[in-house]
Protein backbone atom coordinates (compact mmCIF):
# COMPACT_ATOMS: atom_id res chain seq x y z
CA UNK A 1 0.00 0.00 0.00
CA UNK A 2 0.70 3.34 -0.48
CA UNK A 3 2.77 5.73 2.79
CA UNK A 4 0.54 6.82 5.36
CA UNK A 5 -0.42 10.72 5.07
CA UNK A 6 1.62 12.75 7.22
CA UNK A 7 -0.18 15.38 7.95
CA UNK A 8 -3.85 16.77 6.99
CA UNK A 9 -4.26 18.95 3.91
CA UNK A 10 -6.13 22.50 3.81
CA UNK A 11 -6.83 21.44 0.13
CA UNK A 12 -8.61 18.48 0.89
CA UNK A 13 -11.31 20.43 3.17
CA UNK A 14 -15.00 19.43 2.65
CA UNK A 15 -17.50 21.56 3.94
CA UNK A 16 -21.09 20.30 5.10
CA UNK A 17 -23.22 23.69 5.80
CA UNK A 18 -25.43 23.31 8.98
CA UNK A 19 -29.33 23.45 7.59
CA UNK A 20 -30.28 24.84 10.95
CA UNK A 21 -27.97 28.01 12.06
CA UNK A 22 -28.55 28.47 15.85
CA UNK A 23 -30.62 31.34 15.99
CA UNK A 24 -28.78 34.89 17.70
CA UNK A 25 -30.39 36.12 20.82
CA UNK A 26 -29.35 38.92 23.32
CA UNK A 27 -25.30 38.55 22.47
CA UNK A 28 -24.75 38.28 25.97
CA UNK A 29 -26.93 35.21 26.54
CA UNK A 30 -24.84 34.06 23.37
CA UNK A 31 -21.87 34.53 25.47
CA UNK A 32 -19.80 30.52 25.93
CA UNK A 33 -22.07 29.15 23.21
CA UNK A 34 -20.55 26.98 20.72
CA UNK A 35 -21.07 28.12 17.18
CA UNK A 36 -23.04 26.28 14.04
CA UNK A 37 -19.50 24.11 13.01
CA UNK A 38 -17.30 21.72 14.14
CA UNK A 39 -13.68 20.88 12.01
CA UNK A 40 -13.03 16.88 11.87
CA UNK A 41 -10.36 14.74 10.71
CA UNK A 42 -9.63 11.62 11.92
CA UNK A 43 -5.86 9.29 11.85
CA UNK A 44 -4.94 5.68 12.00
CA UNK A 45 -1.77 4.55 12.09
CA UNK A 46 -1.97 2.36 8.96
CA UNK A 47 -3.48 4.90 6.51
CA UNK A 48 -2.39 8.42 8.48
CA UNK A 49 -4.20 12.06 8.21
CA UNK A 50 -8.00 11.81 6.58
CA UNK A 51 -9.52 14.49 4.74
CA UNK A 52 -10.74 17.41 6.82
CA UNK A 53 -14.66 17.81 7.07
CA UNK A 54 -16.39 20.72 8.35
CA UNK A 55 -19.55 19.67 9.76
CA UNK A 56 -22.57 20.84 11.82
CA UNK A 57 -21.52 21.19 15.42
CA UNK A 58 -22.84 17.85 16.74
CA UNK A 59 -21.93 15.26 19.95
CA UNK A 60 -19.19 12.60 19.20
CA UNK A 61 -19.76 9.20 18.84
CA UNK A 62 -16.68 7.41 21.09
CA UNK A 63 -16.70 3.91 21.99
CA UNK A 64 -16.66 3.60 25.58
CA UNK A 65 -13.36 1.58 25.71
CA UNK A 66 -11.82 4.71 23.56
CA UNK A 67 -8.25 5.44 25.31
CA UNK A 68 -8.82 9.10 25.86
CA UNK A 69 -11.43 8.00 28.20
CA UNK A 70 -8.87 5.92 30.13
CA UNK A 71 -5.33 7.49 29.80
CA UNK A 72 -6.36 10.47 28.51
CA UNK A 73 -4.35 11.14 25.28
CA UNK A 74 -5.81 14.34 24.77
CA UNK A 75 -4.30 18.18 24.04
CA UNK A 76 -5.88 20.92 22.94
CA UNK A 77 -5.19 24.96 22.69
CA UNK A 78 -6.73 27.94 23.31
CA UNK A 79 -6.56 31.35 21.24
CA UNK A 80 -8.78 33.92 19.47
CA UNK A 81 -10.02 34.98 16.21
CA UNK A 82 -11.02 39.33 16.42
CA UNK A 83 -12.52 41.24 13.87
CA UNK A 84 -9.89 43.66 12.30
CA UNK A 85 -11.26 47.53 13.46
CA UNK A 86 -10.06 49.00 10.39
CA UNK A 87 -10.36 46.58 7.33
CA UNK A 88 -13.32 44.72 9.08
CA UNK A 89 -11.43 41.49 8.29
CA UNK A 90 -11.28 38.20 10.63
CA UNK A 91 -7.71 37.72 12.19
CA UNK A 92 -5.95 35.96 14.54
CA UNK A 93 -3.05 36.14 16.64
CA UNK A 94 -0.01 34.53 15.85
CA UNK A 95 -1.58 31.06 15.48
CA UNK A 96 2.03 29.44 13.91
CA UNK A 97 2.93 29.61 17.78
CA UNK A 98 -0.15 27.28 18.46
CA UNK A 99 0.24 25.06 15.93
CA UNK A 100 3.54 24.22 17.00
CA UNK A 101 2.59 23.89 20.79
CA UNK A 102 -0.36 21.56 19.78
CA UNK A 103 1.91 19.37 17.79
CA UNK A 104 4.58 19.49 20.67
CA UNK A 105 2.15 18.37 23.41
CA UNK A 106 0.77 15.75 20.81
CA UNK A 107 4.02 14.46 20.60
CA UNK A 108 4.32 14.31 24.73
CA UNK A 109 1.30 12.24 24.97
CA UNK A 110 2.04 10.00 22.05
CA UNK A 111 -0.46 11.22 19.78
CA UNK A 112 0.27 12.06 15.74
CA UNK A 113 1.79 15.47 14.52
CA UNK A 114 1.03 17.14 11.66
CA UNK A 115 2.06 20.21 9.35
CA UNK A 116 1.83 23.43 11.08
CA UNK A 117 1.12 25.05 8.20
CA UNK A 118 -1.97 23.07 7.21
CA UNK A 119 -2.95 23.78 10.69
CA UNK A 120 -3.14 27.45 10.03
CA UNK A 121 -5.01 27.05 6.95
CA UNK A 122 -7.81 24.88 8.21
CA UNK A 123 -8.69 27.07 11.36
CA UNK A 124 -8.84 29.83 9.27
CA UNK A 125 -11.09 27.93 6.64
CA UNK A 126 -12.90 27.29 9.95
CA UNK A 127 -13.25 30.49 11.38
CA UNK A 128 -14.15 32.19 7.92
CA UNK A 129 -17.35 29.70 8.08
CA UNK A 130 -17.96 31.01 11.51
CA UNK A 131 -17.98 34.88 10.28
CA UNK A 132 -21.54 35.87 11.32
CA UNK A 133 -20.38 35.06 15.08
CA UNK A 134 -18.67 38.47 14.46
CA UNK A 135 -20.74 39.80 11.81
CA UNK A 136 -20.69 43.76 11.54
CA UNK A 137 -23.14 46.15 13.83
CA UNK A 138 -25.84 47.35 11.44
CA UNK A 139 -26.75 43.80 9.70
CA UNK A 140 -30.52 43.12 10.13
CA UNK A 141 -30.26 39.04 10.84
CA UNK A 142 -27.84 40.13 14.04
CA UNK A 143 -28.88 41.50 17.05
CA UNK A 144 -25.98 43.81 17.78
CA UNK A 145 -22.26 42.96 17.53
CA UNK A 146 -19.59 45.04 19.91
CA UNK A 147 -16.77 45.36 18.23
CA UNK A 148 -14.46 43.98 21.31
CA UNK A 149 -16.72 40.56 20.75
CA UNK A 150 -13.98 37.49 19.79
CA UNK A 151 -14.18 33.73 19.45
CA UNK A 152 -13.02 31.34 21.42
CA UNK A 153 -11.03 28.56 19.40
CA UNK A 154 -10.15 25.09 21.04
CA UNK A 155 -8.27 23.06 18.13
CA UNK A 156 -7.43 19.52 20.31
CA UNK A 157 -6.26 15.99 19.31
CA UNK A 158 -7.46 13.09 20.93
CA UNK A 159 -6.75 9.26 21.10
CA UNK A 160 -10.16 7.07 19.81
CA UNK A 161 -8.30 3.31 19.70
CA UNK A 162 -11.36 1.68 21.09
CA UNK A 163 -8.93 -0.57 23.28
CA UNK A 164 -8.36 -1.14 27.45
CA UNK A 165 -4.49 -2.32 26.59
CA UNK A 166 -2.30 0.68 27.81
CA UNK A 167 -0.04 1.28 24.28
CA UNK A 168 0.18 4.52 22.01
CA UNK A 169 -3.53 4.74 20.08
CA UNK A 170 -3.69 4.04 17.04
CA UNK A 171 -6.54 5.81 15.99
CA UNK A 172 -6.78 10.17 16.39
CA UNK A 173 -8.97 12.42 15.99
CA UNK A 174 -8.29 16.16 15.21
CA UNK A 175 -11.08 18.42 16.12
CA UNK A 176 -11.53 22.54 15.88
CA UNK A 177 -14.55 24.15 17.83
CA UNK A 178 -15.19 28.02 18.68
CA UNK A 179 -17.09 29.37 21.34
CA UNK A 180 -18.63 33.32 21.28
CA UNK A 181 -17.70 35.75 23.79
CA UNK A 182 -18.02 39.41 24.19
CA UNK A 183 -14.55 41.05 26.07
CA UNK A 184 -15.07 41.85 29.63
CA UNK A 185 -12.57 43.52 31.94
CA UNK A 186 -11.74 41.22 34.86
CA UNK A 187 -10.83 43.17 38.17
CA UNK A 188 -7.51 42.78 39.45
CA UNK A 189 -6.74 39.26 41.10
CA UNK A 190 -6.91 37.32 44.29
CA UNK A 191 -4.27 34.58 43.90
CA UNK A 192 -3.10 31.88 46.58
CA UNK A 193 0.08 30.71 46.50
CA UNK A 194 -0.09 26.63 46.86
CA UNK A 195 1.27 24.60 49.49
CA UNK A 196 3.98 22.35 47.42
CA UNK A 197 3.63 19.97 50.63
CA UNK A 198 -0.10 19.18 49.48
CA UNK A 199 -0.16 20.08 45.42
CA UNK A 200 2.06 20.87 43.22
CA UNK A 201 0.66 21.13 39.27
CA UNK A 202 3.95 20.44 37.45
CA UNK A 203 7.52 19.04 38.51
CA UNK A 204 10.34 18.44 36.22
CA UNK A 205 10.57 15.66 34.30
CA UNK A 206 6.53 15.71 33.90
CA UNK A 207 4.50 17.73 31.48
CA UNK A 208 3.67 20.62 32.77
CA UNK A 209 5.12 22.25 29.69
CA UNK A 210 2.57 20.33 27.61
CA UNK A 211 -0.87 21.90 27.06
CA UNK A 212 -2.48 18.54 27.88
CA UNK A 213 -5.66 17.86 29.71
CA UNK A 214 -4.18 15.10 32.23
CA UNK A 215 -2.39 19.20 33.52
CA UNK A 216 -5.94 20.84 34.51
CA UNK A 217 -8.15 18.05 35.89
CA UNK A 218 -6.18 17.23 38.86
CA UNK A 219 -5.82 21.24 39.80
CA UNK A 220 -9.64 21.49 40.28
CA UNK A 221 -9.69 20.22 43.82
CA UNK A 222 -7.33 23.22 45.27
CA UNK A 223 -8.52 25.87 42.96
CA UNK A 224 -11.90 25.17 44.21
CA UNK A 225 -10.93 25.33 47.71
CA UNK A 226 -8.76 28.77 46.74
CA UNK A 227 -12.09 29.51 45.48
CA UNK A 228 -13.87 29.16 48.41
CA UNK A 229 -11.62 31.13 50.71
CA UNK A 230 -11.72 34.59 48.44
CA UNK A 231 -8.87 34.11 46.11
CA UNK A 232 -9.36 34.02 42.60
CA UNK A 233 -6.33 31.72 41.05
CA UNK A 234 -3.95 29.27 42.79
CA UNK A 235 -0.16 30.87 42.07
CA UNK A 236 1.38 27.55 41.58
CA UNK A 237 4.74 26.48 43.35
CA UNK A 238 6.42 23.37 43.42
CA UNK A 239 9.95 22.70 45.24
CA UNK A 240 9.08 22.29 49.03
CA UNK A 241 12.22 24.12 50.30
CA UNK A 242 12.87 26.85 47.68
CA UNK A 243 9.52 27.65 46.86
CA UNK A 244 9.92 28.17 43.37
CA UNK A 245 6.39 30.19 41.40
CA UNK A 246 5.30 28.83 38.22
CA UNK A 247 2.42 29.73 36.91
CA UNK A 248 -1.61 31.47 38.48
CA UNK A 249 -4.16 28.91 37.21
CA UNK A 250 -4.70 28.87 33.34
CA UNK A 251 -2.21 31.76 32.75
CA UNK A 252 1.99 32.57 32.97
CA UNK A 253 3.00 35.03 35.94
CA UNK A 254 4.97 38.48 36.04
CA UNK A 255 6.42 40.45 38.67
CA UNK A 256 7.60 44.01 37.82
CA UNK A 257 10.40 45.39 40.70
CA UNK A 258 12.98 47.89 41.70
CA UNK A 259 16.39 45.47 41.59
CA UNK A 260 18.86 46.10 44.33
CA UNK A 261 20.72 48.18 42.20
CA UNK A 262 17.75 50.41 41.63
CA UNK A 263 17.21 49.05 38.03
CA UNK A 264 13.58 47.75 37.08
CA UNK A 265 13.15 44.15 36.20
CA UNK A 266 10.45 42.11 34.94
CA UNK A 267 10.40 38.76 35.84
CA UNK A 268 8.99 35.20 34.80
CA UNK A 269 9.61 32.16 35.14
CA UNK A 270 11.60 30.20 32.51
CA UNK A 271 10.72 27.71 30.29
CA UNK A 272 13.89 24.66 31.55
CA UNK A 273 12.28 23.45 34.35
CA UNK A 274 9.71 21.80 32.19
CA UNK A 275 6.79 23.44 34.88
CA UNK A 276 5.57 26.50 33.34
CA UNK A 277 3.49 26.34 29.51
CA UNK A 278 5.27 28.32 26.70
CA UNK A 279 2.49 31.00 26.62
CA UNK A 280 2.10 33.03 23.21
CA UNK A 281 0.75 35.76 25.31
CA UNK A 282 3.74 35.34 27.69
CA UNK A 283 6.16 35.38 24.55
CA UNK A 284 3.86 38.41 23.58
CA UNK A 285 5.15 40.46 26.45
CA UNK A 286 8.35 39.61 26.64
CA UNK A 287 9.14 40.14 23.06
CA UNK A 288 6.87 43.70 22.99
CA UNK A 289 9.01 44.83 26.55
CA UNK A 290 12.41 44.08 24.89
CA UNK A 291 11.86 45.95 21.84
CA UNK A 292 9.49 49.11 23.43
CA UNK A 293 10.79 49.39 26.89
CA UNK A 294 14.83 48.88 27.48
CA UNK A 295 15.34 50.78 30.26
CA UNK A 296 13.52 47.30 31.46
CA UNK A 297 15.45 44.06 31.88
CA UNK A 298 13.40 40.82 31.14
CA UNK A 299 14.21 38.00 33.09
CA UNK A 300 13.31 34.52 32.68
CA UNK A 301 14.62 32.86 35.82
CA UNK A 302 13.63 30.91 38.71
CA UNK A 303 11.89 32.85 41.35
CA UNK A 304 10.49 32.49 44.72
CA UNK A 305 7.61 33.89 46.76
CA UNK A 306 10.19 34.61 49.29
CA UNK A 307 11.46 37.07 46.66
CA UNK A 308 7.85 38.78 46.19
CA UNK A 309 7.38 38.87 50.31
CA UNK A 310 11.18 40.45 50.12
CA UNK A 311 10.10 42.88 47.10
CA UNK A 312 6.76 43.86 48.68
CA UNK A 313 8.02 44.51 52.45
CA UNK A 314 10.81 46.63 51.20
CA UNK A 315 9.06 48.85 48.87
CA UNK A 316 11.14 47.30 45.80
CA UNK A 317 7.39 46.39 44.43
CA UNK A 318 6.03 47.79 41.46
CA UNK A 319 3.33 45.75 39.94
CA UNK A 320 2.76 41.84 39.17
CA UNK A 321 -0.10 40.11 36.48
CA UNK A 322 -1.43 36.85 34.82
CA UNK A 323 -1.02 36.85 31.46
CA UNK A 324 -2.51 34.15 28.63
CA UNK A 325 -5.23 33.76 26.42
CA UNK A 326 -8.52 33.77 28.52
CA UNK A 327 -6.90 36.33 31.04
CA UNK A 328 -5.28 38.63 28.88
CA UNK A 329 -3.29 41.13 30.42
CA UNK A 330 -4.54 40.62 34.40
CA UNK A 331 -3.46 42.95 37.11
CA UNK A 332 -2.52 40.59 40.46
CA UNK A 333 -4.27 42.41 43.59
CA UNK A 334 -2.68 40.63 46.52
CA UNK A 335 -1.61 37.04 47.01
CA UNK A 336 -1.78 34.58 50.00
CA UNK A 337 1.36 33.12 51.14
CA UNK A 338 1.65 31.21 53.97
CA UNK A 339 -1.76 32.34 56.08
CA UNK A 340 -0.62 36.44 54.94
CA UNK A 341 -2.42 38.04 52.04
CA UNK A 342 0.50 40.19 50.74
CA UNK A 343 -0.72 43.45 48.87
CA UNK A 344 0.96 44.16 45.69
CA UNK A 345 0.08 47.81 45.09
CA UNK A 346 -2.21 48.91 42.10
CA UNK A 347 -0.97 52.37 42.32
CA UNK A 348 2.58 53.44 41.14
CA UNK A 349 3.05 57.22 41.18
CA UNK A 350 -0.35 57.96 40.98
CA UNK A 351 -0.90 55.40 38.11
CA UNK A 352 -2.75 52.19 38.25
CA UNK A 353 -0.58 49.08 36.87
CA UNK A 354 0.82 50.85 34.53
CA UNK A 355 3.12 47.87 33.06
CA UNK A 356 0.17 45.76 32.87
CA UNK A 357 -1.84 48.78 30.98
CA UNK A 358 0.36 49.98 28.48
CA UNK A 359 1.54 46.28 27.84
CA UNK A 360 -2.09 45.35 27.14
CA UNK A 361 -2.75 48.41 24.96
CA UNK A 362 0.23 47.37 23.05
CA UNK A 363 -1.46 43.84 22.68
CA UNK A 364 -5.60 44.92 21.88
CA UNK A 365 -3.96 47.26 19.07
CA UNK A 366 -2.06 44.00 17.54
CA UNK A 367 -5.07 41.77 17.96
CA UNK A 368 -7.48 44.25 16.80
CA UNK A 369 -5.93 45.43 13.97
CA UNK A 370 -5.55 48.94 15.26
CA UNK A 371 -2.12 49.03 13.88
CA UNK A 372 -0.79 46.62 11.16
CA UNK A 373 1.55 44.11 12.47
CA UNK A 374 2.89 40.28 11.63
CA UNK A 375 1.39 38.61 14.88
CA UNK A 376 -2.08 39.65 13.28
CA UNK A 377 -2.95 37.25 10.35
CA UNK A 378 -6.41 37.65 8.21
CA UNK A 379 -8.11 34.37 7.61
N1 LIG B 1 -0.34 28.55 31.41
C1 LIG B 1 -1.31 27.62 31.37
C2 LIG B 1 -1.26 26.49 32.33
C3 LIG B 1 -2.34 27.74 30.44
O1 LIG B 1 -3.33 26.83 30.40
C4 LIG B 1 -2.34 28.83 29.56
C5 LIG B 1 -3.44 28.89 28.62
O2 LIG B 1 -3.75 29.40 27.75
C6 LIG B 1 -1.31 29.78 29.63
C7 LIG B 1 -0.32 29.59 30.57
C8 LIG B 1 -1.24 30.96 28.72
O3 LIG B 1 -0.92 30.60 27.42
P1 LIG B 1 -1.39 31.47 26.18
O4 LIG B 1 -0.84 32.83 26.39
O5 LIG B 1 -0.82 30.80 24.99
O6 LIG B 1 -2.88 31.47 26.20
Amino acid sequence: GSCPAQTFHARDLTITRSMALKPFTDPRTMTGSTTDHMLKVTWSNSTGWGVPEIVPYAPLALDPTATVLHYANECFEGMKAYRNKRTGKIQVFRPDLNAKRLNMSADRIALPSFDNDEFVALLCAFVAVEERWLAWSGNSTILEYDENDFLYLRPMMIGTTPRLGLAKPNDAMFLIIATKFSSWHTRPLRLLASSPEESVRAWPGGFGFAKVGANYGPTLQYQTRAVSLGYDQVLWLFDVEKRYVTEAGGANFFVVWRTEDGGVELVTAPLETGTVLDGVTRRSVIELVRERLPEVSVTERQFTVGEIVAAVDSRRIIEAFACGTAYFIAPVAEIGISGRDVTIPLKVEGKSGEYARTIRRWLEEIMYGEIDHAWGVAV
